[in-house]
């Protein structure tokens, strides 16, 4: 047996401390290898309560830091996050199971990334506004409680910690069962920054008991949840009895359209791209590809052959563009959806829901493109959340229109046409929170977030720093 680590211990009003549950520890898995990697404390609500208790003593302490302080705290931070970028893939690699390459690019340089792109945003945000005979001041939020996912487990720390504290508000952390390894490196990170005890807390726990805790904790003000719309829901009616403020950021079944006219090429081979990437647990991943029925065949070869370049392998080898799932749950999930679209008529293209060769070990799962489902299936409607892409036809542009907005989900999508005004104009009749037009880039300034059950608020930018301020009226 290979040692692994076991950590007892919180980060609580400045320190690494014991943690005050007795609720027993949580094993962190290799998903590659099915190896426990170390063990965290599974918190509860002592620890809740703790660490709670501290961000309120920080709060007023926090709210009323010089913005040149806060910047100059935030740009350690950014540079620590910087120099630490290897660890952090790394450690990525280990408990999400995400390759290399990919780890180091996207889970390790979007934080880099968006934690920079608030060092600009908070030296340049007008924290007091003039309208008529008012002077409108944007104050702190209070105690914010961020609950994050696994996907992308730094980044949603960093998108909802660093915009947080940018705002003037002390923040407890209770990150994903699943990736509290790259959270506690974080940690460490805001600590060796300098920044004042309180300001920001981590415990780790299982969802029902931290997670619940803290969203219902009367101390904190402000829930910041991404995970699953169903937990989203609990979420937020325990913050709304609390009268707390909340933002969700949940989950997606995101259309991609491609308009007759459009380089389908490309927009297949980019279609693939994004909805394998990650192993297809990225919420905004475009997971249904809608084309016009005349093209249709065309499409699914087309996807057939991009889809075939992805074979799943070891994520430390640089040359694997897909790893495993990140737990066996999400593999029997991402199988049992495969077989049920199969069973429901579903046409296998490539992938399907067998066992990978060659790899007995690790949650690995074929990347899958499924043709001939209708929008009544299952795997059409639900977030599968792994590498599968479902092909849709659509008949005319009112049909793709109408195709796309069919979910109850509204938070991503990509439209391709012959130029970007026809695909502007036909993504203004998409119910969706961000549509790329013609394989436009991430923007980490634009606001990110959902329509419909996708979610409420935004994150990213200016919109994002905007969720952590409250307004107050001086009339003069
Ligand atoms: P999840 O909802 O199970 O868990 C998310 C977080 O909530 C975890 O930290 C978990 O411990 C915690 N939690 C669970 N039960 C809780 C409860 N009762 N009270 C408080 N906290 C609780 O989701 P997951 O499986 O970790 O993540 C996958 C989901 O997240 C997918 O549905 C995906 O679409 C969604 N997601 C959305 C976005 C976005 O920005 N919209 C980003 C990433 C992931």
């Amino acid at each position: 047996m290979q040692q692994h680590a076991e950590y007892g211990d919180q980060y609580i009003d400045g320190a690494w401390r014991p943690s005050l549950d007795d609720a027993g520890s949580i094993e962190v898995l290799n998903p590659a290898t099915e190896q426990v990697l170390a063990t965290v404390p599974a918190g509860g609500p002592a620890d809740v309560d703790a660490a709670v208790a501290a961000a309120r003593r920080a709060a007023r302490g926090w709210a009323t830091t010089a913005r040149a302080d806060r910047l100059a705290l935030l740009t350690r931070l950014r540079d620590k996050i910087a120099a630490a970028q290897e660890e952090i893939t790394a450690t990525v690699v280990a408990e999400l199971g995400a390759p290399v390459g990919f780890a180091a690019a996207v889970h390790a340089g979007a934080p880099l990334t968006v934690a920079t792109s608030y060092l600009t945003l908070l030296a340049e945000h007008p924290f007091e506004e003039r309208i008529g005979n008012s002077v409108v001041l944007a104050e702190p939020a209070g105690v914010v409680a961020a609950i994050t996912p696994w996907n992308y487990p730094l980044h949603q720390i960093v998108a909802k910690v660093v915009p947080a504290l940018a705002a003037g508000c002390p923040v407890v952390l209770k990150p994903a069962e699943d990736t509290p390894l790259v959270a506690r490196l974080f940690a460490r990170l805001v600590h060796e920054a300098g920044f004042p005890a309180g300001t920001f807390n981590l415990v780790t726990g299982t969802g029902a008991m931290a997670g619940a805790a803290l969203a219902a904790h009367p101390g904190v003000d402000v829930v910041s949840f991404t995970g699953s719309t169903a937990v989203g829901r609990q979420v937020a009616e325990a913050a709304g009895r609390g009268l707390k403020r909340v933002a969700l950021e949940l989950g997606g079944k995101s259309a991609n359209v491609v308009l007759p006219g459009a380089d389908l090429t490309r927009a297949v081979n980019v279609n693939i791209a994004n909805v394998f990437a990650n192993s297809g647990q990225t919420c905004s991943a475009w997971t249904r590809l809608l084309v016009h029925q005349d093209q249709y065949e065309e499409a699914v070869t087309t996807a057939a052959k991009a889809a075939a370049k992805y074979a799943p392998g070891d994520p430390t080898d640089p040359q694997t563009r897909i790893g495993p799932l990140v737990n066996a749950k999400q593999l029997a999930r991402v199988r049992g959806y495969v077989e049920g679209a199969l069973a429901a008529g579903a046409r296998l293209v490539v992938g399907g829901a067998e066992p990978v060769p060659g790899l007995p070990t690790g949650f690995y799962v074929h990347p899958t493109v499924l043709a001939d489902v209708t929008g009544d299936m299952a795997i059409a409607r639900e977030e599968v959340f792994g590498p599968v892409l479902v092909v849709l036809p659509y008949r005319d542009e009112d049909h793709a229109a109408e195709l796309a907005n069919d979910t109850e989900y509204g938070l991503a999508g990509g439209v391709w046409a012959a130029d970007t005004d026809t695909a502007a104009a036909f993504a203004r009749r998409l119910d969706t929170g961000q549509v790329d037009l013609n394989g436009g880039r991430f923007n980490p300034l634009a606001p990110f977030g959902g329509y419909k059950s996708s979610g409420l608020g935004r994150e990213l930018g200016r919109h994002g720093l905007e969720e952590f301020l409250q307004y107050k009226s001086l009339q003069y």
